[in-house]
């Protein structure tokens, strides 16, 4: 009865052999920024620029540091101001309201639903008191796009999609973070392509686009660039954009391609993974299951179930013995911020009201990663002890 689980849930894959490859001859040539290139060369930064673009269908792509980066920037681009606000989930990680809170504009916090996706009437209601509104796609759950951009457009409020946890996934079969006018995406080691830090930005809007090559750091470089948008736009816009340094660098960007190009496989792997688990975990009483738009496609990397309306220490106590057995489960609901997990009244720097139906919602989210290191027999066997241990906290209760 007492089995235990052994793996390790921050244990990511190895990084592939042909990306270890693209690395060392970029050590061995030593031309690691990306605007250092040899006559005729084209920088690996610049082809995964050109790649990711391509995987999008976007017009233009810019590689950054990092997904925080990547929102910071896009936030610039559009012209977010000091004193602004800016719409944002309650239901998120800290880099996003923390994106907002680094320019001097203010986050104005909107709710989730039992979905754990952004809620639509919350978001009609507060959308005429910002200009832009940062959408989380928080662990992967998209909202109904559709009926959020015409919410958006009615009320005038530009769009930029936080996709760090959808890199691969759609909506009706557009690409996540292809609705608002830019999406951001992490490269960071727990997201869906690995190199350690890193992130993207992409876009159709050439402006958008040269702005934020400028403020990435090109200095007068981007011609070098094969995803960015002609001369003539940047002519418009290179003596008014600061520079606010966040590059990709070659070996980060010779790491990536490959992954890049294997994400479609990744993510079946992942949702094999993700439905071994759901599938174990379906019909235990007092746990719910978070429903999903059939329209959405994602990639499973984490999985989310709800303790509603279940007491705090009912909820540790679940989380208690399963980590006793190996199975390591994050709380949204904890009084305290701990590890990634916080939520919207953890950030104090940003004033909030409080949202009683979301606050139902966040205090029975339990939260656990999948990598890919774990085999569908490690699911099953992860569920099962979920289930036994979420039973029998439950029949005490
Ligand atoms: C990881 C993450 C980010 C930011 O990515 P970093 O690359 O770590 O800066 C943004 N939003 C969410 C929801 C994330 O999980």
């Amino acid at each position: 009865m007492s089995t235990r689980f052994t793996g390790t849930f921050t244990q990511q894959e190895p990084i592939p052999e042909d990306g270890i490859e693209a690395a060392l001859a970029v050590l061995r040539h030593g031309r690691l920024h990306r605007y250092n290139t040899a006559a005729g060369e084209l920088s690996e930064t610049a082809l995964l620029e050109q790649e990711f673009a391509g995987f999008t269908g976007a017009k233009y792509a810019l590689a950054v540091a990092s997904g925080g980066y990547a929102l910071g920037c896009a936030l610039r681009a559009v012209g977010v101001k000091p004193g602004d606000k800016v719409l944002t989930n309650a239901f998120t990680l800290a880099p996003v309201p923390g994106a907002i809170a680094a320019l001097g504009a203010q986050p104005v916090f909107v709710g989730v639903t039992e979905g754990l996706v952004i809620d639509l009437e919350d978001l009609e209601a507060k959308a005429d008191q910002a200009n832009v509104l940062m959408l989380s796609h928080m662990r992967g759950h998209l909202c109904d796009m559709d009926r959020l951009m015409a919410i958006c457009t009615a009320h005038g409020v530009t769009v930029i999609e936080d996709c760090a946890h959808t890199m691969g996934a759609e909506w009706n079969g557009t690409p996540s973070g292809r609705f608002g006018a830019v999406g951001c995406f992490s490269t960071q080691t727990y997201k869906h392509i690995n190199s350690g830090e890193g992130g993207f930005l992409i876009t159709d809007d050439a402006e958008i686009a040269a702005r934020a090559v400028m403020l990435s750091g090109s200095y007068m470089l981007y011609e070098r660039h094969l995803a960015a948008p002609g001369p003539e736009v940047f002519e418009q816009i290179k003596y008014d954009t600061p520079n606010v340094s966040g590059r990709m660098d070659n070996l980060r960007a010779a790491i990536l391609r490959p992954q890049l190009r294997a994400l479609p496989e990744q993510a079946v792997r992942w949702n094999a993974r993700f439905h071994t688990v759901e599938d174990g975990l379906r019909g235990t009483p007092g746990l719910t299951l978070i429903d999903r738009d059939a329209r959405g496609r994602f990639v499973g990397s984490s999985i989310q179930f709800l303790l509603l309306d279940w007491a705090a220490d009912k909820v540790q106590e679940v989380l208690r013995r399963c980590a006793a057995r190996g199975v390591e489960l994050k709380w949204f609901g904890g009084s305290e911020p701990s590890g990634f997990t916080s939520r919207y009244d953890s950030w104090r720097y940003a004033p909030s009201q409080p949202m009683p139906q979301s606050d139902r919602i966040l205090r029975g989210i339990v939260d656990m990663r999948l990598p890919l290191t774990f085999s569908l027999e490690d699911c099953a066997l992860i569920a099962s002890i979920i289930r036994d241990e979420v039973g029998a906290v439950f029949q005490q209760a």
